[in-house]
């Protein structure tokens, strides 16, 4: 068995992030679990233009070493561990991950979303061989090539202006006939030359063997079929809460996301939620942060009334 903590904070994005800062600024003793870098799905974007206080806007991965660092300073200790289950024992909790088990007072579930799959056939086979969920990785193995992108809402448009750095041509293929994404988001893309569109569209597979070569698109109104020549298939249709841990153990909603009370408050006292794993979240850097800042201060009242 680790070491026993007052709040331990599952997952390093935004929420999670600001969740550490004010938990160990207010002398809690607080960790906090990511699997891969701090940032989460911030770390994995070009540039963020919304994020109050950065008028030329900051890229991803500086925002997140930056929050991290903050974190740090005040005495967050990182662990860069997967959890696996959570189980209450007496008055805590024991978090087990893929290679110890920790025990807290408290926990923050900040452990977002992660980019959904189409499922058509060819996708799976070929992930890292032409087939990617983030354009910050892959983009600069496009270079000169041609390539689509999947899906009409911020990500695909935000994803798919970044991608245009690298590539010669890039075919938006959408589901409908309009953009979900953010006004300003859509006008650049709509007037980039190097970005096309094919609307009322879905892939029904991708080709290739060893590498992308291509998809077959279907026409949604009319029915007919097609084939284009690409050689890239980035796919933005969204995502699904990462809450496989959680399932039992906190109340979920019918798509997976954690259900909280007005102090985000999970159906379990003593685990709070916030960021993109929340039901009701906007998902947004800005407002999983104010999250963040609202779940520690909650969980830190619990913690002193425990006391
Ligand atoms: P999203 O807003 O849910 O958009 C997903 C897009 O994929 C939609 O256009 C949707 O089509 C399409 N789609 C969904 N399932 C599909 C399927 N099976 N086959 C084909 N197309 C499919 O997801 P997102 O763009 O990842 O954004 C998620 C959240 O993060 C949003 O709230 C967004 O505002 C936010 N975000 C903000 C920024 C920013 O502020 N710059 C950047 C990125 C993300 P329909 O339109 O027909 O539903």
């Amino acid at each position: 068995m680790a070491a026993s903590y007052d709040i331990l904070i599952i997952g390093g994005g935004g929420a999670g992030l600001t969740a550490a800062l004010y938990a160990s600024r207010a002398k809690l003793n607080t960790a906090l679990f990511e699997k891969l870098v701090p940032g989460g799905q911030i770390a994995l974007t070009d540039i963020v233009e919304n994020y109050p206080g950065f008028p030329e806007g900051v890229t991803g991965g500086d925002i997140s070493n930056r929050m991290a660092e903050q974190a740090k300073k005040y005495g967050t200790i990182f662990f860069y561990e997967t959890v696996e289950s959570i189980k209450k024992v007496g008055q805590l909790f024991e978090v087990k991950t893929n290679k110890l088990t920790h025990q807290a007072k408290s926990i923050i579930i900040a452990s977002g979303a992660f980019y959904r799959q189409i499922g058509v056939p060819g996708e799976k086979e070929l992930i890292g061989k032409g087939v990617s969920y983030c354009a910050v990785c892959d983009g600069a193995f496009f270079k000169g090539k041609e390539i689509v992108v999947i899906g009409g809402g911020d990500s695909a448009m935000q994803e798919g202006l970044f991608l245009t750095r690298f590539v010669t041509k890039l075919t938006v293929i959408h589901r409908r006939d309009k953009l979900r994404a953010s006004a300003i988001l859509q006008e650049r893309a709509k007037t980039n030359p190097k970005i096309h569109f094919i609307w009322d569209s879905v892939i029904t597979s991708i080709q290739g063997s060893g590498k992308v070569d291509g998809v077959r698109l279907k026409n949604v109104k009319t029915g007919e079929e097609q084939d284009l020549k690409t050689n890239g298939v980035f796919v933005f249709i969204g995502q699904d809460p990462a809450t496989q841990f959680l399932k039992g153990v906190v109340q979920l909603d019918e798509k997976g996301y954690v259900v909280t009370k007005e102090n985000l408050e999970t159906s379990v006292p003593g685990i709070f939620a916030c960021g993109e794993v929340r039901k009701g979240a906007v998902k947004q850097l800005v407002s999983a942060c104010g999250e963040g800042c609202e779940a520690a201060l909650a969980a830190q009242a619990y913690v002193e009334n425990m006391n």
